[in-house]
C-alpha cells in the first residue's frame, strides 16, 4: 500500500537524493504466536476487532531503540493516526517537519487498544472529521505534507510561501498558457510584466478567495488596515 506513492514524483526524487527516508514496518513481524495474531475481540463485547497492544509496543520500542542507537536520544514524536486526534493542518505539518525522525502508527479495524494511546504515543493526529478503514492513507497524507516542506525537496522553496494555508490565506488564482482559451482570457495584469502590480493583484485575489471560500480563515490572517477595510467593503457589496 505504501509503495506506489513513495516511488513516483517528488517523493521518489527526495528518497533517491537521501533527503528523506520512509520505512514501513509490519506489526505482524513483532508477534510471537504461530498465526501472527495482531487483533482480538473487544472486552465488553461489540462488533469489530481491536489491535492488540503487544505487537505495537514491541514494534515501536524496537524502531525507537534503532534510531536512538544510531543518532542518540532526541525528541521522537510517536504519532497515532486516529479520527480522535488533533486535526491535521499545515501548521502541524510545519511543526513535524522540524523533527529528524517520527514514528507513525496506523490503526485498523475498530481501532487500537487504549493502552497504546495512554502509554506509548506522544501525539494523536486526525486528517479530518471522517472515518477511514485504516491509518495508512492518513499516514501517507501526513508524510506527504511534511516531506514537501523539507529543504531541497521542492524545486523552489519560494513556491511554498504562497501556498494555501501557509500565510493564513488561500492561494491566488493561477494561469498558464494559452493567454486565451475558448474565449476565456488570462487577467491582463498577469501579462503586463509589472511585478509590483502582479504582487498586488495576487494579494488582493488571495484575500478575496479566502473570503469567498473560507471566511473564518481571515480572522487569523495578517491583514493590513487597508486590507481589512477592503474586506469590509466586499462583505457589504
Ligand atoms: N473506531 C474508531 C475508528 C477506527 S477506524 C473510532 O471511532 O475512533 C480504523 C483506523 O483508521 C483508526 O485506528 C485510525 O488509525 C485510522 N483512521 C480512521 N479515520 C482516520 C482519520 N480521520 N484520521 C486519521 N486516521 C484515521
Amino acid at each position: 500500500m505504501f509503495q506506489s506513492p513513495f516511488s513516483i514524483g517528488i517523493f521518489k526524487r527526495a528518497i533517491d537524493r537521501k533527503l528523506v527516508s520512509v520505512n514501513t514496518h509490519n506489526i505482524r513481524d513483532y508477534t510471537h504466536d504461530r498465526h501472527h495474531t495482531v487483533d482480538d475481540y473487544a472486552y465488553g463485547g461489540g462488533a469489530g476487532m481491536i489491535l492488540k497492544p503487544e505487537p505495537i509496543f514491541e514494534a515501536v520500542e524496537s524502531i525507537k531503540s534503532d534510531i536512538c542507537s544510531k543518532e542518540g536520544a532526541g525528541v521522537l514524536p510517536i504519532i497515532l493516526l486516529t479520527p480522535q486526534g488533533r486535526r491535521f493542518t499545515q501548521q502541524i505539518a510545519q511543526e513535524l517537519s522540524r523533527y529528524r525522525h517520527m514514528i507513525l502508527i496506523c490503526g485498523h479495524y475498530e481501532g487500537v487498544d487504549e493502552r497504546v494511546r495512554q502509554h506509548l504515543v506522544t501525539d494523536e493526529i486526525s486528517i479530518g472529521d471522517y472515518v477511514l478503514s485504516g491509518g495508512e492513507l492518513a499516514a501517507m497524507v501526513v508524510v506527504d505534507a511534511v516531506v514537501r516542506l523539507l529543504p531541497g525537496v521542492l524545486g523552489s522553496e519560494a513556491s511554498l510561501l504562497d501556498d494555501s494555508h501557509t500565510a493564513g490565506l488561500l492561494e491566488y488564482p493561477q494561469y498558464t498558457r494559452p493567454a486565451a482559451y475558448r474565449g476565456w482570457s488570462v487577467p491582463q495584469v498577469l501579462l503586463s510584466g509589472n511585478h509590483a502590480q502582479i504582487a498586488n493583484w495576487r494579494r488582493e485575489q488571495a484575500i478575496r478567495r479566502t473570503l469567498g471560500h473560507r471566511p473564518e480563515l481571515l480572522d487569523k490572517a495578517n491583514l493590513s488596515l487597508e486590507e481589512k477595510q477592503l474586506v469590509d467593503r466586499w462583505k457589504q457589496s
